[in-house]
């Protein structure tokens, strides 16, 4: 190793989730350790849970709340003048707005004075001055959190050198970081893994590094970097820093570790699709990749094995837009009982995929639902249609995959018609079909709409309500932040969303209910069909508390069997080609008519749950073969 080399500790802060280690502190160290850095980690955000209390922790960051607000007591820190001057006005948002739950009880001048000694505990326990550099990963909510700690670290020792990096302070965000804050030395804008490996080997040559912004006299100097590195060079991420982390924190959060927690293994960087158009993924990974599915499921296993973890969290935009099947094969293969998180895209699983994923122990996807209105999905961009929504969460039921999914609402130019659209739609399945979260739409830079401000009714971006709380107007100005808020040119009707999703919560809530007091397939599953072999019942509870029974003769069957995963005409066609092309429309059309099937364009989707499907899922069967090596060693010891 050379004399010259500097020592690196990566550092990430609140408020990061607990319940899983940060992926891109696990593969940096990696990477670095493998080519003879001296690096180390640090996941503080487990400090901090423990200075709050996990169940006040989890109250701040998850959802109403989030972890971008939550870092507003860092401004404290960072803005000591602008806290001083504005603490009623800090008060008022976390009394008011964060709390929400007027019974929650982690007062405000605890969430301030457990946020003092976190700090405290931060500056004064961990060795910085072993340290050349200190490295820290951004995420939402992390920004002001971790330049109170890099200010304090300048304060008290001057020569180490701070560097920054994350999607949240990408391309020219990057720069305005780096000019606001003088404590900030450098900025990787992309991948991190090779600029910290150059930084670290070659400091003097910092200006020369691709990916790097730095400070030259007055300005910023940007070294851009379109260069991706190859996922299937990397290595295994490494997460022994944050067990020993968790180890040292309170027995409830390690508790909780156990039983939610979970490991991210990536799969892909980017997205395929990358046309959303509220989305900015292709600010900050320009390329789509993926890794190698042998290379992916063979460091599945040992991630299994060293961390004797079973539940992962696969990291990655969206699933592979192909051979998913070929990748379930894989995990299969490795015969364990995986629980596994993923998010994907509507449109490109059909209804054998949703089997096959749930094989493999994807019990919990997250779906970019979005909308049920085909108006609205096409300001989005979506590159699915509603009927392929409906599709994706229809296969989840029949596969008893858990689907998390939001309908994005507060659109720029956001109509009437996009709300009354989805009210209608939803109406058809809110009884049996899992309801979605709302999420208010933010307009996140450099994405689509943010390029044409003009085109989606935008007058003018601002920045969001939290912001103008936490950083003081001269910043405001510089506009250096991820997400903004904005005024439209055209005021839109405000549409009752909160109102309709509460409905469906209810409706499929009490349904569960009736379902657990009468453990009958009516009550659970709503909405279903038996397939008698040259007919079909169709069983519907969906608007009576007795349920109706259609009965399907041959040709019927035949026509809604070609429905169950969404079909054109021409494929339904093809499929009934015995029946005429006038029975086939009449039949059809009164299918439609009666809520049976849904019909978008030229193109059908049946609505029932499959009952088969339903009880018979395969789910993760598996052989216990017996160890062979076991047997020998045991044999070689007797
Ligand atoms: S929202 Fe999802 S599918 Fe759409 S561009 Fe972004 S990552 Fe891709």
């Amino acid at each position: 190793m050379s004399n010259k080399q500097k020592s690196l500790l990566l550092v990430s802060m609140p408020y990061a989730e607990t319940s899983i280690p940060s992926i891109q502190l696990g593969l940096i160290e990696s990477y670095l350790k493998q080519r003879e850095v001296n690096v180390s980690t640090r996941h503080l955000y487990l400090k901090a849970a423990d200075f709050y209390g996990l169940n006040n922790y989890n109250f701040l960051i998850n959802s109403p709340n989030d972890s971008y607000t939550s870092q507003m007591v860092f401004s404290k820190y960072v803005f000591p003048d602008h806290w001083e001057k504005n603490q009623d006005k800090f008060r008022y948002f976390y009394e008011n707005i964060m709390c929400y739950n007027k019974d929650f009880n982690f007062k405000f001048k605890n969430y301030v004075e457990q946020t003092d000694k976190f700090l405290d505990w931060t500056i004064n326990n961990i060795d910085w001055d072993k340290h050349d550099i200190i490295g820290f990963t951004l995420n939402y909510g992390q920004f002001l959190p971790s330049l109170a700690v890099a200010k304090k670290i300048k304060e008290k020792n001057p020569v180490k050198q701070i560097i920054f990096g994350g999607s949240t302070i990408i391309n020219e965000l990057g720069q305005k970081v780096l000019s606001i804050f003088d404590y900030v030395d450098f900025i990787v804008s992309g991948e991190g893994e090779e600029a910290l490996f150059l930084l670290t080997t070659s400091f003097e040559d910092y200006k020369k590094i691709p990916g790097i912004i730095s400070r030259e006299q007055n300005k910023t100097v940007w070294n851009k970097n379109d260069s991706c590195i190859d996922m299937n060079s990397l290595p295994y991420p490494n997460f022994q820093s944050y067990f020993k982390e968790l180890s040292n924190v309170s027995t409830d959060i390690q508790q909780y570790y156990q039983l939610y927690g979970r490991l991210p293994i990536e799969l892909s960087r980017g997205c395929w699709w990358n046309n959303c158009t509220f989305c900015n993924v292709g600010a900050y990974n320009k390329k789509y990749r993926e890794k190698n599915y042998d290379l992916f499921a063979e460091e599945l296993r040992f991630l299994s094995d060293t961390y004797k973890m079973l539940d992962f969290q696969v990291i990655g935009t969206t699933l592979p837009q192909k051979d998913y099947d070929n990748l379930c094969e894989k995990i299969i293969k490795l015969n364990r009982d995986f629980t596994l998180i993923t998010e994907s895209k509507a449109a490109i699983l059909k209804s054998k995929d949703y089997a096959m994923l749930r094989k493999a122990g994807f019990s919990h996807i997250q779906t970019g639902i979005e909308t049920f209105s085909t108006n609205y999905i096409k300001k989005m961009n979506k590159g699915a249609k509603v009927i392929d929504n409906i599709a994706a969460i229809k296969f989840c039921k029949e596969n008893h995959i858990k689907n998390s999914y939001n309908l994005i609402i507060n659109y720029p130019n956001e109509e009437k018609i996009d709300f009354e659209e989805t009210e209608k739609t939803v109406q058809l399945f809110w009884k049996y079909l899992e309801p979605p979260s709302i999420s208010k739409y933010v307009l996140g830079y450099q994405s689509h709409i943010y390029n044409n401000l003009s085109e989606y009714n935008i007058k003018n971006i601002e920045p969001k309500a939290s912001d103008m709380i936490m950083y003081p107007k001269e910043l405001l100005e510089k506009e250096f932040y991820f997400f903004y808020s904005f005024k439209r040119k055209n005021e839109t009707t405000q549409n009752p969303w909160k109102k309709l999703v509460s409905s469906w919560k209810k409706t499929y809530e009490e349904q569960k209910m009736l379902a657990v007091n009468r453990d009958i397939d009516f009550e659970k599953l709503v909405f279903y069909f038996k397939d008698g072999g040259n007919f079909i019942k169709i069983y519907d509870k969906r608007y009576n508390d007795n349920a109706m029974i259609y009965m399907l003769d041959r040709d019927e069957r035949t026509v809604f069997l070609a429905c169950c995963d969404v079909a054109s005409k021409i494929d339904i066609k093809y499929k009934a080609k015995h029946i005429d092309s006038s029975k086939l429309d009449e039949i059809l059309n009164s299918f439609v008519e009666a809520g049976i099937v849904y019909n978008e364009k030229e193109w059908y989707l049946s609505l029932p749950i499959n009952y088969y499907q339903y009880y018979n899922n395969e789910g993760n069967k598996k052989v216990y073969d017996i160890d062979i090596e076991e047997i020998r060693a045991y044999i070689n010891n007797m």
